[in-house]
């Protein structure tokens, strides 16, 4: 796709404002924002429809490229929660278009410059944390894992780049690998050799990065056998599956969330918890494990107009509307935890606000990722609850350094480290 693509979508968005709250059935009049951007910035050009705005302007020469216009495309954490608010009632695709201007921004050399050295390292060290290639793998020493490269696993598992070098986190991948092999599954690690999804890159504009990591990921899985890879990283698992897909690269295994695999797990009574962890909790939705981890449909066909109104697809187009994300199945895993309670915070699923590290905003504005993350700690202290449970290193990552930075007080946990406590 191109940004020319969507031109009939700037054309048809009707200023409605709906991708900016959650819907009336669904409204909480303490939360009702969904979208970060226009919640922070407060000017239409900072949420979806704004942004089908400026595109139509950029189309049409009647803007060119500026310090404002790419302030306007990457204040923006392509949480996807506007995508679904948007496809409620229409056949609008707002989040690709602006994936899509993001990418026509970096092929005409306009960059943001804390991307564009992110993106040098990553050319140089494989990974998305600005750090050499050696010691990758340190985080599972002493766990008895096997690499993929001495073969016989039956379960590979990528940690990812904040997992496996956010020293402060590798208790996540470490139980994560302790549960699995509780379940008396042989796991196999990349170990120093693992190499970054290019998921990231890709939300930034950067295109050729998750190409040839889907390529590099595909072949090193064939040569290893392993029919399923599991991940912690809700990055990680989107780029895997639906990234891949979408550029028509999939990597031919089963991909699986770690909370996807215990559910499984426990379901077939493979693993039991049986260690009381009395504690309330309350869960927040990953964006890239929640909306945007729904399946990807290709669809490749034509629009016709009948009357010069309606709109028809030939053959008809499958939208993708956030109501087939991963939601179930971490939920369900703490539901099995002996003596924890769970209780929702009021945006959730589809409308789940998010922790504000997506789109690269962690690393071009950190303030605003931490603004972002502080709202959603707020809005999880207002349950009651002791902690803030999630599942994905950026999120927790986010949230915790939010915490520090302004004072909050709740908790943050992942799923995997409840589980490992209650084995
Ligand atoms: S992007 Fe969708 S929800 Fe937002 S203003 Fe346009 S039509 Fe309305
Ligand atoms: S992707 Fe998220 S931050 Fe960006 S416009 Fe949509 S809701 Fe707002």
């Amino acid at each position: 796709m191109a940004l020319e693509d969507f031109e009939a979508d700037m054309m048809r968005c009707s200023r409605c404002s709906d991708c900016k709250f959650a819907p009336a059935s669904q409204l909480d009049e303490d939360w009702p924002e969904i979208c970060p951007s226009i919640a922070r910035y407060g000017f239409h050009s900072y949420s979806a429809g704004g942004r089908f705005v400026a595109g139509l302007s950029f189309l049409t020469k009647r803007v060119g490229y500026s310090p404002e216009l790419l302030d306007v495309l990457y204040k923006c954490q392509l949480c996807g929660a506007c995508d679904v608010a948007c496809k409620k009632d229409r056949e609008l695709e707002p989040l690709e278009m602006m994936t899509e201007f993001r990418a026509h921004c970096v092929r005409d050399g306009q960059t943001i410059p804390a991307h564009a050295k992110l993106i040098e390292s990553l050319r140089q060290n494989d990974n998305m944390m600005q750090r050499p290639r050696a010691g990758r793998g340190d985080w599972a020493r002493g766990l008895g894992v096997r690499t993929l490269a001495e073969g016989n696993v039956e379960v590979a598992y990528h940690a990812g780049c904040r997992l496996s070098f956010d020293s402060a986190q590798w208790n996540i991948a470490r139980s994560a690998i302790e549960v699995l092999q509780r379940a008396g599954l042989t796991v196999g690690i990349a170990g120093d050799n693992e190499l970054c999804c290019g998921g990231r890159a890709y939300e930034m504009g950067y295109r050729e990065p998750l190409a040839h990591y889907a390529d590099q990921h595909r072949k090193t899985l064939a040569a290893a056998g392993v029919k399923t890879l599991v991940t912690s990283c809700a990055h990680c698992y989107h780029a895997f599956k639906i990234l891949y897909h979408k550029i028509g690269k999939p990597l031919g295994v089963d991909v699986v969330h770690v909370t996807e695999y215990v559910d499984r797990l426990m379901a077939a009574g493979r693993l039991e918890l049986t260690t009381e962890v009395p504690m309330e909790v309350t869960y927040h939705d990953p964006c890239h494990l929640g909306r945007l981890a729904e399946p990807w449909i290709p669809w490749e066909g034509e629009e016709k107009k009948v009357m010069n109104q309606l709109v028809l697809r030939d053959p008809p187009k499958e939208f993708r509307r956030g109501t087939h994300g991963v939601y179930r199945a971490p939920r369900q895993v703490l539901e099995r935890i002996p003596g924890l309670r769970l209780t929702e915070m009021a945006r959730i699923e589809g409308y789940s606000w998010c922790c504000g590290a997506g789109g690269g905003v962690r690393e071009a504005y950190p303030d605003f990722a931490a603004w972002t993350a502080r709202q959603r700690l707020d809005e999880a202290a207002g349950t009651g609850a002791d902690a803030l449970v999630t599942a994905c290193p950026w999120c927790i990552r986010s949230l915790e350094d939010s915490t520090r930075q302004t004072g909050a007080t709740i908790d943050v946990y992942d799923v995997i480290e409840l589980v490992h406590k209650a084995l």
